[in-house]
């Protein structure tokens, strides 16, 4: 089973990913939780270009292609090889991110995104894509109080940014209801999980 999150900043993404592993542990299912971009030696190195800011000079279209060749590497390297052996594979971020961030806030022809999505991800659909869904302006103030974590790139784009974002979000949760769950990411942690929980056993029945 492949279940992805996904969400604007400071929607939760990291601490429901660790949760639900967690759970599923405690059901005595192995479960491999993992993150983009990035979950993966080469991966990471990409990450690491992307976040520090040593690939701001990429357009558009590159930075695209980048991403998908930090998913090709994860993909290989990580996620399959888990699900070839049974094990189930939580992931923070995949390809809705590149869909809303590279797409539809990157202005990169749809069509192209599809394209890039079809070569790397090909049938390693997620089973189960849960949406992490928070006003903008509570994600921002809950991603700049987070201790340690310099204001990225993309966490340093104006609240209008992160309004179409979540909007972007909340179409993909629309278009696709059989495979996407939008979670109200407002309350508590605790009840976050025992939403995301519910919506697991309707959908994957563990
Ligand atoms: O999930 P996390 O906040 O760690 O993601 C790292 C950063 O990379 C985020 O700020 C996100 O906006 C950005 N990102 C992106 N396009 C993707 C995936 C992540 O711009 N496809």
């Amino acid at each position: 089973r492949f279940i992805t999150f996904e969400g604007g900043e400071g929607a939760g993404k990291s601490t429901q990913v660790r949760r639900l592993r967690e759970k599923l542990a405690e059901l005595g299912i192995e479960a491999v939780a993992t993150r983009e971009p990035g979950g993966s030696t080469g991966a990471e190195i990409m990450r690491h270009l992307i976040l520090s800011g040593a690939a701001k000079p990429l357009g558009p279209l590159a930075e695209a292609a980048l991403f998908a060749a930090a998913r090709a590497d994860h993909l290989d390297a990580t996620i399959r090889p888990a699900l070839a052996r049974g094990a189930w594979v939580v992931c923070d971020r995949f390809a809705d991110s590149t869909r809303a961030y590279q797409g539809v806030l990157g202005n990169i022809d749809p069509r192209l995104i599809a394209a890039l999505e079809e070569v790397t991800v090909g049938d390693t659909r997620p089973d189960l894509t849960l949406i992490l869904d928070i006003p903008a302006e509570e994600g921002l103030s809950r991603a700049s109080a987070r201790s340690g974590v310099a204001a990225d790139r993309f966490e340093s784009e104006g609240v209008g940014f992160h309004r179409r974002l979540r909007e972007a979000f909340r179409a993909l949760a629309e278009n696709e209801p059989q495979r996407c769950v939008l979670i109200d990411a407002r309350p508590d942690a605790d009840t976050v999980a025992e939403a995301i929980w519910t919506a697991v056993q309707e959908r994957l029945r563990p």
